[in-house]
């Protein structure tokens, strides 16, 4: 049966559904969809009758209960901070502790009662939390692009950026739903930017690209892999703290020294101070010197001015490219196209600094804080059927494991694993009649799972009871295409099974997982080490336990010296345990294996003769 959509905005006949494209940015938000003229499809960012596409990632709530969303609440950052929500992206997935360090860049209030949840921001006596903030900003959008487009907008791709965990990437999933949208696909922005070039639409094509994204606030490098309509996130880098309100800061520090006596204790005054310097940035994207004034006072600042200024932080995203093409293990050479995002790529030295660094035009026709969303829209009209060929492919940044005996980290799905993806092992049990086995999930590249990050734990409940080692328990890790991990475990004599989506208490910063993994390489010696003890003991352990189980039932069959005897080793065992040396438990767990071996094949013996017996009976 075929459906049959009707537009209920305008009464008519709808064939396909719209599915909008959707950056939602650490500064600005924008939807884009794909229009077709002439049978030609193109992605095009949705402009207000105003000219503008962008609304900024503001939200202010006012003491009426009215919500200002964009421009609007943009506005009041200076007169209303207390009730102006910017840059809630950076909290997205995150918990108190992990944004402590950042608390005093906020100017609104973040909840820090509890540092293992996820953070709240208060607003008057009430808690929001970055999901509802985020959702705030998503409902603007969709209801500005119903209003738009004249047509209900129920179904969307969100971006986010590459180096967002499981966390930040539900937690935006989440925003969307809340808002009332159906999210489809969560996608990278630096895949969104090269889609949105057309990059990688051919089957045929295999190319590297590197994405440049310099934002409002942020910054990120991504080298991407495209082959065969695959889309490979080989390297990601960047500063979670780097953007074009550093340049705005600097230039508000050099127009301050021009004009030492401007009274920085009005707000009016800074926030003048501010949207100027913001203003003769812009200004010097096209021109080689600005002129102009701030509160009244004439100010002049030339181009070579400004680059001196930024000069720095430019040298910081450069630095972070080099890194990135290290870690994607290629040269600057080897790559074929780069393509420029956000705003702050509209500056000439910025521009300048990255073609000499990749030795290569840039691609940067498109303007560069619409290109994501362009992007977006896109990979939109992928899913809505209208481009069949393509298919998305990302990485994992670490490694997905359980816990194991002793502490230890089994790593199911390693990093840098292409997603989605899907990976299996059995385990058994360690006790007689064990009727529960804990599985927990654990990221990150350490050989101990104390070093590595919590994800989740479940109990897997109700296996029938049985000898330690006979159950058949299945865990297996399933990452979806977007990035969202699904963990499940099944006793497969029983078939007793259980599955979680995980949600992660908290999500790890992209500077995080950068330690993670330098940890790993610095303490991989270590590690081995500590792995080759812990299995060690294990099995130390196993065997004191054995030897207890065995003492329990055919004691009463040992002669006295037997029984010393093996208490001695069991002490000796015991004493190396304790010592954590590695050699000597395996020295002493051999000893008293030969020592005791002859007695307890001797007792084993007249134990299944008793046995044998007690059958012919
Ligand atoms: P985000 O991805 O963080 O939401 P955007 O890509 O929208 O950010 O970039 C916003 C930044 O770009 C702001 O710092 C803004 O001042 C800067 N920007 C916008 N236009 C220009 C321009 N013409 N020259 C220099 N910087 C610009
Ligand atoms: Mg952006």
């Amino acid at each position: 049966m075929a459906k049959v959509a009707i537009n209920l905005a305008t009464g008519s006949l709808q064939e396909k559904e719209i599915i909008v494209g959707i950056d939602l940015g650490t500064t600005n938000s924008l939807v884009a969809i794909v229009r077709e003229d002439e049978g030609r499809r193109y992605p095009v960012a949705l402009r207000e009758t105003d000219g503008y596409t962008l609304v900024p990632s503001v939200v202010n709530f006012g003491k009426q209960g009215e919500v200002h969303v964009g421009n609007e609440a943009r506005a009041r950052l200076l007169t209303d901070p207390e009730r102006t929500i910017y840059s809630v992206k950076r909290l997205m997935g995150k918990s108190y502790g992990d944004v402590q360090q950042d608390a005093g860049r906020f100017a609104y209030q973040v909840i820090d009662d509890d540092t293992e949840t996820l953070v709240k921001v208060a607003i008057g006596n009430k808690f929001y939390s970055p999901i509802e903030l985020s959702a705030q900003i998503l409902q603007e959008l969709k209801s500005r692009a119903e209003h738009l487009l004249k047509t209900p907008v129920t179904k969307a791709v969100i971006t986010v950026p590459a180096y967002f965990n499981d966390t930040q990437r539900q937690a935006t999933r989440d925003a969307g739903k809340l808002a009332g949208l159906d999210v489809l696909r969560i996608v990278n922005e630096p895949t969104a930017a090269a889609l949105a070039y057309g990059l990688g639409m051919k089957q045929d094509e295999e190319r590297i690209i590197a994405v440049y994204d310099l934002g409002g606030g942020t910054f990120d490098v991504s080298i991407l892999r495209i082959a065969g309509g695959i889309f490979e996130v080989l390297a990601t880098h960047g500063d979670t703290y780097l953007g074009g309100d550093d340049f705005d800061r600097v230039l508000g520090e050099e127009l301050l020294r021009q004009q030492p006596s401007l009274d920085m204790k009005q707000a009016a005054v800074v926030q003048a101070l501010r949207l100027t310097a913001e203003a003769v940035k812009k200004a010097l994207s096209d021109n080689a010197v600005y002129e102009g004034e701030v509160a009244g006072r004439p100010i002049r600042v030339t181009r070579e001015q400004f680059d001196a200024l930024i000069q720095p932080f430019v040298a910081r995203t450069l630095d972070s490219c080099r890194s990135a093409l290290k870690d994607a293990g290629i040269q600057a050479k080897d790559v074929n196209a780069v393509v420029m995002v956000g705003g702050s790529t509209r500056v000439p030295l910025v521009k300048d600094s990255v073609r000499a660094l990749f030795g290569r035009e840039l691609f940067d026709a498109l303007n560069p804080d619409e290109v994501v969303a362009l992007g977006a829209a896109v990979q939109a009209d992928i899913l809505a059927g209208n481009n069949k060929d393509m298919l998305l492919l990302d990485v994992t940044p670490l490694s997905l494991g359980i816990e194991t005996m002793g502490g230890l980290m089994d790593v199911l799905i390693p990093r840098n694993s292409k997603i989605p993806s899907k990976a299996g092992r059995q385990y058994t049990t360690q006790k007689d009649g064990q009727s529960a086995m804990a599985i927990s999930v654990f990221q990150g590249e350490r050989d101990l799972v104390a070093d590595n990050r919590k994800l989740a734990s479940f109990n897997l409940k109700g296996i029938p009871a049985m000898p330690a080692g006979l159950a058949k328990v299945e865990v297996v890790f399933l990452i979806d295409a977007d990035g969202i991990l699904k963990v499940s475990a099944k006793e497969l004599r029983s078939g007793v099974a259980q599955t979680i989506d995980v949600q992660p208490q908290y999500g790890l910063t992209d500077a995080q997982v950068e330690q993670m993994l330098l940890d790993s390489m610095l303490h991989a010696k270590d590690d081995i080490a500590r792995r080759a003890l812990v299995e060690a003991r294990t099995e130390a352990e196993q065997m004191l336990e054995v030897t207890q189980r065995f003492l329990n039932k055919h004691g009463a069959m040992m002669s006295e010296e037997e029984r010393v005897l093996t208490h001695a080793h069991e002490t000796a065992v015991r004493a190396a345990i304790a010592a954590e040396d590695k050699d000597a438990i395996h020295a002493a767990t051999e000893a008293m294996n030969v020592a005791t071996k002859p007695f307890a094949e001797r007792l084993m013996d007249a134990a299944l003769k008793a046995a044998m017996k007690g059958m012919q009976v």
